[in-house]
C-alpha cells in the first residue's frame, strides 16, 4: 500500500509510535524512527522492522527543540531523498490538579505534544510542497477534545493540536497534502500503565466497547491515512476510543 513512500514517525521508539513504524513497513513504507531518550528500545524497532525485510533507521531528536527538528529533518531528506508521511506522535504527560501545577509541567507538555508538532510539520511542509503531495498526521487525544480534569497542560496542547491540523489543512491543500489528527482514548502503553488501578477502572467504566485498545488500533487507522485511499480526507479528528466521545 506505501511502496515507495518515506514516513517519519515521531516517538516511535515505545507505545504507539513503534506499532505505527511497524504497521508502515508492513506496508512497505520506509521508516524513519525518530526518538529522544530510548536508543536502545529505537534500535529494537529497527531491527524488527528489518526483520520484516523493510527499511528502518533511527534518528535522535527532541521534536521540542526548532534548531533540533530542522537539522534532524534536514538529514533525513539528505539521506532517504524525499519525505512522503509525517507522523506527530512523540507525546508526553505531567498530569495534576491546576492549583498545584508547576509553570515547568505545563510549559514542557506544551513544548512537546504542541510545539513539537508544530516543528515537524515546519521542517517537512518546505519537501511535501516541492513534491506537490504529502500526508500529515497528528496525534491528538479525548483529552483535548472532551477535557480531562487533572491535564489542563495535556488537554490544551492536544486540543491545540486539532486547532493546528485543521489550519494546516486548509494551508496546504491546494497541493495534495492532506493533515489529519488522531484521537484516541485510552491505549494500552507506558503512558497509560502510570495510571493508577483505581483510576484504569473508572476508565474502563466511560468506554462503551469495555476495554483498553492497543496501539495497533491506533497504527491501523494512521496507515489508512497515509495512503492513497484517504486522499479525500483533510482537516478531520478520527476518534480510536471504543466509542468513549461519541
Ligand atoms: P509512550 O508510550 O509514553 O511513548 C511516548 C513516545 O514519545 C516515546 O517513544 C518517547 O521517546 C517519545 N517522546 C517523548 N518526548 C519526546 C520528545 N521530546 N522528542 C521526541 N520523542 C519524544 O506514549 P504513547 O501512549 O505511545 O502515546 C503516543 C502518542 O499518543 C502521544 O502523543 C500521546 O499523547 C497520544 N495518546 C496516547 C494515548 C494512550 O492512551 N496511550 C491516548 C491518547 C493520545 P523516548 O522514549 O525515546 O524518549
Amino acid at each position: 500500500m506505501l511502496e515507495g513512500k518515506v514516513a517519519i514517525i515521531t516517538g516511535a521508539s515505545r507505545g504507539i509510535g513503534r506499532a505505527i513504524a511497524l504497521e508502515m513497513a508492513r506496508n512497505h513504507a520506509e521508516v524513519v524512527i525518530n526518538y529522544n531518550g530510548s536508543k536502545e528500545r529505537a534500535e529494537s524497532v529497527q531491527k524488527e522492522i528489518e526483520a520484516l525485510g523493510g527499511k528502518a533507521a533511527i534518528y535522535q531528536c527532541d521534536v521540542s527543540d526548532f534548531a533540533a527538528c530542522e537539522e534532524f529533518i534536514q538529514t533525513v531528506i539528505k539521506d532517504f531523498g524525499r519525505v512522503d508521511i509525517l507522523v506527530n506522535n512523540a507525546g508526553i504527560t505531567r498530569d495534576g490538579l491546576l492549583m498545584r501545577m508547576s509553570e515547568k509541567d505545563f510549559d514542557s507538555v506544551i513544548d512537546t505534544n504542541l510545539k513539537g508538532t508544530f516543528n515537524c510539520i515546519r521542517f517537512v511542509s518546505r519537501q511535501m510542497l516541492k513534491q506537490k503531495a504529502g500526508r500529515i498526521i497528528n496525534l491528538s487525544s479525548v483529552s483535548g477534545v472532551m477535557g480531562n480534569a487533572g491535564q489542563a497542560n495535556y488537554s490544551a496542547s492536544k486540543a491545540g493540536v486539532i486547532g493546528l491540523t485543521k489550519a494546516v489543512a486548509r494551508e496546504l491543500a491546494s497541493r495534495h497534502i492532506t493533515a489529519n489528527a488522531i484521537a484516541p482514548g485510552f491505549i494500552e502503553t507506558d503512558m497509560t500503565d502510570a495510571l493508577g488501578d483505581q483510576v484504569k477502572e473508572e476508565a474502563v467504566k466511560q468506554i462503551p466497547l469495555g476495554n483498553f485498545g492497543r496501539p495497533e488500533d491506533v497504527a491501523h487507522l494512521a496507515v489508512f491515512l497515509a495512503s492513497e485511499q484517504a486522499g479525500y480526507i483533510t482537516g478531520q479528528v478520527i476518534h480510536v476510543d471504543g466509542g468513549m466521545c461519541m
